[in-house]
């Protein structure tokens, strides 16, 4: 048998605008970013609070690698399971109101293992469309037969409810990766209570971004428990550090322990990472000013926002209210043009091509941060305006 012809295959990407580049970072995550030798005013990370620098869990972090080493030494079921991991796990369970939490290394193993740990032969998982790769992934993993309603679209995902006899996992983002847009949670509850099927909410874009004090989608929907039973979120966007928890009933929790593939057979994360982590959870409790500094930033990009649409170029700003704005350009080249250009005015922007969202609708994804001035957000709609003209010109010329 031959290998792939690889060089082939990434000339292919590249022809079709769809070769993914990675930039190596000199610099901390942070608002200005060093990237080649060049600064650059960074609207591209997922460190929604400013918090991936933040010295009080930097100093957790180093405190802890000095009392427990740099690595856990072992999966948790063996011995890797240390004092770090439960603090962070009973303090995130009590700051979302849940009875327990599991941390996992990452979102990606927590969501195949919810879906794995869950849906089984003869059940039925209904999905949103738009769902992050790990879920889609993680049905994938799972013997349960699956579905998909379009994003959002309530009166189909009721036809498919009403349809199935077997027993139904309903299964969603709650703030929509490269959309911003945010799942009507209410309405999905009421639904899985009238149709009897569990609800699974990947919290990972909604965890310390929305709710008043940054609890999420349960706090911002007010959801307790027994109605959003399976709430999964990420510790590496706004909590600025890595890893992951599913929180639930004690009992549910507790099965995960046993059963999740993706818990247990894997290094368990460093203590230190674990440390850090509760430290910037602190933090979040302490300064509800971070959080009220990124909900402002997003208002204040709203409303400067309104400047760039009447220039009216052929783009759609997506309505979010979250920290995730995503502007859609359509096709790979004209986004990599004008990626390009906002490149060279200072700003990193995150270019999102297909597989990752539908064909033609290639985007910037512009995300926001606690940490970013007013004075930036106006630098960049300058620069997104100077770049789509420049844009226009060209193709009218
Ligand atoms: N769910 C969603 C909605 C995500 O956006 C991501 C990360 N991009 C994940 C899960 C995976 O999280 P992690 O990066 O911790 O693996």
């Amino acid at each position: 048998m031959k290998f792939l012809n690889f060089q082939q295959l990434l000339e292919q990407r590249a022809e079709s605008g769809l070769l993914r580049q990675r930039q190596t970072l000199t610099s901390p995550q942070q608002t200005i970013v060093s990237v080649d030798g060049k600064q650059l005013i960074n609207f591209a990370s997922n460190d929604y609070l400013g918090l991936a620098n933040q010295p009080q869990a930097v100093q957790a972090l180093t405190s802890a690698a000095d009392r427990y080493g740099v690595g856990a030494g072992a999966s948790h079921l063996v011995c890797g399971h240390q004092k770090p991991h439960q603090d962070l796990e009973e303090a995130l369970a009590s700051f979302v109101g849940r009875e327990a939490a599991i941390t996992f290394s990452s979102g990606y193993m927590a969501n195949l293992a919810i879906l794995q740990c869950l849906a089984k032969k003869g059940d039925l998982i209904i999905a949103d469309k738009l769902n992050h790769a790990s879920l889609i992934d993680g049905v994938r993993l799972s013997d349960a037969d699956s579905t998909r309603f379009p994003h959002c679209d309530l009166a189909i995902l009721e036809k498919r409810l009403k349809k199935s006899s077997q027993n139904k996992f309903v299964v969603t983002d709650s703030v929509f990766s490269m959309d911003g847009d945010i799942a009507p949670l209410t309405e999905m509850v009421a639904m899985c209570d009238k149709y009897d099927a569990i609800l699974i909410v990947d919290d990972a874009h909604g965890f310390g971004v929305i709710g008043e004090n940054g609890k999420g989608s349960a706090e911002h929907f007010g959801l307790n428990q027994k109605q959003l039973p399976v709430l999964m979120a990420t510790l590496g966007k706004a909590l600025g550090g890595f890893g992951a928890f599913v929180s639930g009933e004690k009992p549910f929790v507790d099965y995960l322990v046993q059963q999740a593939r993706s818990y247990i057979y894997t290094t368990a994360m460093p203590a230190s990472i674990a440390s850090a982590n509760l430290a910037n959870l602190n933090h979040l409790k302490q300064n509800p000013k971070i959080l009220a500094q990124l909900k402002s930033n997003i208002s204040y990009f709203r409303q400067q926002c309104e400047t760039f649409k009447s220039a009216g170029f052929p783009v759609t700003i997506l309505p979010s209210e979250t920290a995730i704005q995503p502007i859609i350009v359509g096709d790979n080249e004209s986004l990599l043009a004008i990626n390009h250009r906002i490149l060279e005015q200072g700003f990193l922007v995150g270019a999102i091509r297909p597989p990752t969202v539908p064909a033609n609708s290639a985007r910037l994804r512009i995300t926001l941060s606690a940490s970013h001035s007013h004075r930036q957000i106006d630098q960049l709609i300058q620069s997104l305006t100077n770049a789509f003209a420049l844009q226009q010109k060209e193709v009218n010329q």
